[in-house]
């Protein structure tokens, strides 16, 4: 049994290794560490290892964590699915959302988001392998959704999110993610504000980093497998 601080070591000196690969500044790429189904006490393990980005699904779920944990200095994100009846909650407690798809839930996100609060930082996640079965825009809905969002008052636009098929091979994981970097780099170049390209989970952080990823999205190889 390895412990969750062990596994933190382990996965950063995997993030390390791949922007040494990548040629790339040791600290561009952001451990997000994802803490779906795990208990408050597993993200307090990780929090005294020194991570400080978490991210859940569910919403029910990381409302009981987030009061549980309301005392710790933690950034949360929200990269599950979102219904349109459930922005609300996410506008009031977390600093991010990677899984924005919808005008409709960047107008309510926006909204509900509370006054005197910074913007919530926004990724729009694409669906980048065009699998039916996955949320997200396609390539061509990014610059719409892109304007619209640059344009609410309570949300910061920050950049593309995708998670690919994972049943393709390694070299056309590889290409997706590159698809997905040259996508970033257009939005990149007409919005100032974005500087975020999530892509990366415990199986693939590699080859998402060598694509430029600059957070990765860690879950199993931080807090070991879910049941
Ligand atoms: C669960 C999840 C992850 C983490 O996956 P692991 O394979 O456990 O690292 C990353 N991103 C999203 C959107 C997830 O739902």
């Amino acid at each position: 049994m390895f412990s969750i601080a062990d596994n933190i070591k382990t996965v950063s000196q995997r993030i390390q290794n791949a922007t040494k690969s990548a040629a790339r500044p040791a600290d561009s790429v952001t451990l997000l560490a994802v803490s779906k189904t795990k208990p408050a006490e597993a993200i307090r393990a990780a929090y005294d290892a020194g991570l400080r980005d978490f991210g859940e699904n569910y919403l029910q779920e990381a409302q009981d964590k987030i009061a549980q944990l309301s005392n710790l200095a933690i950034t949360w994100h929200f990269i599950g699915p979102l219904q349109s009846n459930k922005t609300r909650p996410v506008a009031e407690l977390f600093q991010w959302v990677h899984t924005l798809d919808r005008e409709k839930i960047a107008r309510r996100l926006s909204e509900q988001r509370p006054e005197g609060t910074p913007p919530l930082n926004v990724c729009i996640q694409v669906n980048i392998n065009d699998e039916s079965s996955k949320s997200g825009v396609t390539p061509g809905e990014i610059a719409p959704l892109a304007e619209i969002v640059s344009a609410l008052p309570g949300l910061r636009l920050r950049g593309l999110m995708c998670i690919p098929d994972p049943s393709q091979g390694d070299e056309a994981l590889a290409s997706t993610f590159k698809e997905l970097n040259r996508h970033f780099a257009a939005l990149q170049s007409r919005f100032d504000s974005v500087d975020t390209l999530s892509m990366g989970m415990s199986d693939d952080m590699e080859a998402a980093i060598a694509a430029g990823s600059t957070i990765v999205r860690i879950g199993s190889a931080i807090f070991g497998a879910r049941n």
